[in-house]
């Protein structure tokens, strides 16, 4: 019987690639995105219920779950809408998946090998400039990631997180060429921004049944970015 995932933000970039990955190694995925059909917001209580109820009712029991909806967002604690950005942006990348997790849970307790990858990001591990709301909700899921791992390790079920570094998605498409090529050479030991395949190809591996003693790892997938000090 094949597994069934729930993939957020899988109409674009990261969850894409590893809705496609996911799907090519015979898994049944639901895509849970607010550019979806019909469109799911993550950070709504009710509609993630009724859509992980929908997915239940059409593909089955759900094995896998992969947080990867999210926006980026950026300020300083002074901004005029700083607050506004600060709920939002903790809302969808934090709040967003622990629903979506809460509605998952009893169907990855019950099947006794339950697997969540929350996608973080290297903002889990430090901060860039003006992006708090955005450093502080990657900093909670690779918190919410290890709890779940802590307090569901003995039901079979792991939690990891990715952290991607810089990579081309619809959420780096505005940065002009010149500004990514800058970075990469500077930042990057790869000398360049990874693609959402690469990402996702990291994530499926964490979904595999056998990868069941890997569990509340918090990874970076960013070239070698964080590993450079200077
Ligand atoms: P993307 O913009 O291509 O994809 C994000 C997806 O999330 C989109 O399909 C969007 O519709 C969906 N989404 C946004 N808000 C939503 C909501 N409220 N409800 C449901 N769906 C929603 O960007 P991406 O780069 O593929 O981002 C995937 C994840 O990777 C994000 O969590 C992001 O923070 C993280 N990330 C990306 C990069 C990067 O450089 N691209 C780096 C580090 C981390």
């Amino acid at each position: 019987m094949s597994r069934v995932a729930v993939v957020t933000g899988g109409h674009s970039g990261i969850g894409r690639a590893t809705a496609r990955l996911l799907d090519k190694q015979g898994v049944r995925v639901a895509v849970l995105d607010r550019d979806g059909t019909p469109p799911v917001d993550v950070s709504d209580p009710a509609g993630v219920e009724a859509a992980v109820a929908g997915v239940r009712q059409t593909l089955g029991s759900v094995n896998i779950v992969v947080n990867a909806a999210g926006i980026a967002a950026g300020g300083l604690p002074t901004d005029d809408h700083y607050i506004e950005t600060w709920q939002n942006t903790l809302a969808v990348n934090l709040t967003g998946a622990m629903l979506v997790v809460r509605a998952c849970l009893p169907d990855l307790l019950a099947n006794g090998s339950g697997r969540i990858v929350n996608v973080a990001s290297t903002e889990a591990f430090g901060a860039g400039r003006f992006s708090s709301p955005y450093t502080v909700a990657k900093h909670g899921l690779a918190g919410f990631t290890k709890a779940l791992a802590v307090d569901y390790g003995r039901y079979g079920l792991t939690a990891n997180c990715v952290c991607p570094g810089a990579t081309l998605t619809g959420m780096t498409e505005a940065i002009p060429e010149a500004d990514r090529m800058v970075f990469a050479r500077r930042r990057i030991p790869a000398g360049r921004y990874g693609r959402p395949e690469e990402i996702a190809h990291v994530i499926v591996a964490l979904t595999a049944k056998d990868a069941s003693f890997i569990n509340g790892a918090v990874i970076p997938v960013d070239g070698g970015m964080t590993a450079q000090t200077r």
